[in-house]
């Protein structure tokens, strides 16, 4: 049985207030909060169990390594990955996407070659790419969504050519809350040969997530989103294109041997993760996937649909906001815009003095701003600790700033 006020319990923050008013925290699409048991973690990992990691022949060292190290598993057995070699850990999603731009993509494709991306992309999955179209001639070919903010996948197929050389595509829209059919787009495209990369950022967020299953060649996901540190994350890389990827920085740990005329390097995946890394970021990490998957992906999904769909139901009661993006199965990320000229920015301080923490703004998400044809939008994005009360709260400051602002 999920036990939300127990849940909540675990989380201090989510017990402070905010302008007088209790915190209703509806930024998760931004970053989460955090459990006890991460906060307790970090502090204990540098009170008592810190140095650097890999370097070390002496206690703490081995002791941090051993911590460290054992997250690659934790992330492994979270993402589904056959093997946890398959994982290379990093400091989060954008950290990812631009290690496969530069190490994968980068030395493989050359001008006319066209990477697929769906309209909904955060920048993190876009600007990588324009850094291939601006150096090398990559072309970039968008798949748009359809009015109620859905993916075809067969859109997406449709739109590989012979010089398709990767689909790089998000799980779920941080703006729109739509799930994509990202196993459809890996079956199809891999029998035509295309890699496809997903970004899980939101996605490995709010729905149990198998790589293998799933079929894709890159996964990459973000500590902060999960109940964990900012600084942390990793990415799946297939065994096989694991092998086709160069090195994207270089420096300590990744390297074999060193002279002045030679390098030879670390044996994957540490041959992609160079310098001293997030130790204590990603020993939290692992921490909060533990306490996710202690949770239930499935239970926190089941949790999350209960949320959306009564989020979904007040919001669209509400005659005066248009939500940006009705997908059938969304998750439980709602934009939306108030009619008249309320800017997002005016909505959202009018809900933080009422304690509600939204976000405002185009989301890192300025192709789909276009496509939408609006300049900005609040958004209310739900995590495993949100309650019904808070969508409650949510529509109440809601109704106050139409008081305000009106149809202005
Ligand atoms: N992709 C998506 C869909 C996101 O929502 C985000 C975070 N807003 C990112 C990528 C980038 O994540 P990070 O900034 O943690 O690297």
């Amino acid at each position: 049985m999920y036990d939300v006020e127990k849940i909540r319990a675990d989380f201090p923050i989510l017990h402070r207030q905010v302008n007088g008013k209790p915190l209703v925290y509806l930024d998760n699409g931004a970053s989460a909060q955090k459990p006890q048991v991460v906060i307790d973690a970090i502090s204990h990992a540098y009170s008592h169990e810190y140095s650097n990691v890999h370097r070390g022949l002496h206690y703490l060292s081995n002791l941090a390594t051993d911590k460290y190290e054992s997250v690659r598993g934790t992330i492994a057995r979270f993402l589904g990955a056959p093997d946890e070699d398959e994982i290379v850990l990093n400091s989060g999603t954008t950290e990812g996407i631009n290690m496969v731009a530069y190490g994968w993509a980068m030395p493989r494709l050359q001008a006319g070659d066209e990477i697929i991306l769906s309209v909904m992309e955060h920048h993190a999955n876009i600007v990588p790419w324009h850094f291939l179209r601006e150096r090398q001639g990559v072309v970039l070919k968008w798949v748009e969504t359809d009015d109620s903010g859905a993916l075809d996948p067969q859109a997406v197929i449709d739109a590989i050519t012979p010089r398709t050389k990767l689909i790089a595509v998000t799980h779920v829209s941080n703006v729109l809350g739509t799930v994509v059919d990202v196993k459809s787009i890996c079956t199809a495209a891999h029998d035509r040969g295309v890699p496809v990369l997903v970004d899980g950022s939101q996605g490995a967020v709010h729905m149990p997530v198998d790589v293998k299953d799933m079929g894709c060649d890159f996964y990459a996901i973000t500590g902060h989103k999960l109940y964990g540190p900012s600084g942390s994350g990793a990415i799946y890389v297939r065994k096989e294109r694991m092998a086709e990827m160069r090195p994207f920085m270089g420096g300590g740990d990744m390297i074999r041997e060193v002279t002045r005329d030679t390098v030879t390097y670390n044996d994957p995946p540490m041959k992609f993760e160079a310098g001293t890394p997030g130790i204590v970021q990603t020993i939290g990490l692992g921490v909060a996937l533990d306490y996710m998957m202690d949770l239930g992906m499935q239970n926190i999904a089941a949790h999350e649909a209960d949320l959306a769909a009564y989020a979904e139901q007040r919001l669209t009661g509400l005659n005066w906001i248009s939500v940006q993006g009705q997908a059938a199965g969304k998750a439980a990320i709602f934009s939306f815009t108030m009619q008249g000229s309320a800017h997002a920015h005016d909505i959202s301080t009018i809900l933080d003095k009422k304690g509600v923490a939204v976000r405002a703004g185009q989301h890192c998400a300025g192709p789909l701003m276009d496509h939408l044809g609006v300049s900005a939008t609040c958004r209310a994005s739900f995590g495993l600790y949100n309650t019904r009360a808070e969508v409650d709260a949510l529509i109440d400051a809601l109704e106050l700033a139409h008081d305000l602002f009106g149809d202005a």
